[in-house]
């Protein structure tokens, strides 16, 4: 059995990998191929620090096609340590557990499996930090 095309591709899409703008120095996640505020194709790779803040979440309890299996889940506005916002799954809680304002941090975890072609897709999500009291 070949290895899936997803799973070779791990090792780029364990981190955080964004990019900074080098006209306006803005913070693009995910990367794309023009600077979200100003348009610039002037970008360099930029690696987002794994840790943040929950600052808002959603219950998404209708889900697109293709992820029917997890719902319903939590949607949250991360704001990661260097002040970057991004939006992500939020794993590993239950529901009534997330608070505004709880640590998170990145995790690497499956979204999806094509059972017909073997293909495993990954993405980054983000689990709370729990303290041991
Ligand atoms: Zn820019």
């Amino acid at each position: 059995m070949s290895v899936p095309r997803y799973w070779r591709e791990i090792p780029q899409r364990t981190r955080l990998e964004g990019q900074k703008c080098g006209r306006c120095g803005t913070v693009n996640y995910p990367p794309r191929a023009r600077c979200l505020k100003c348009g610039s194709t002037s970008l360099e790779q930029y690696r987002l620090p794994e840790k943040g803040s929950l600052i808002s979440f959603t219950i998404v309890r209708n889900p697109p096609v293709g992820f029917e299996r997890n719902a319903p889940y939590a949607l949250g506005l991360i704001e990661l340590e260097d002040g970057t916002r991004i939006t992500a799954q939020i794993t590993d809680v239950e529901l009534d557990d997330l608070r505004i304002g709880m640590p998170v941090e990145s995790v690497f975890r499956k979204v999806s499996e094509d059972g017909d072609a073997g293909i495993i897709r990954y993405a980054i999500k983000f689990r709370p930090i729990f303290y041991n009291p």
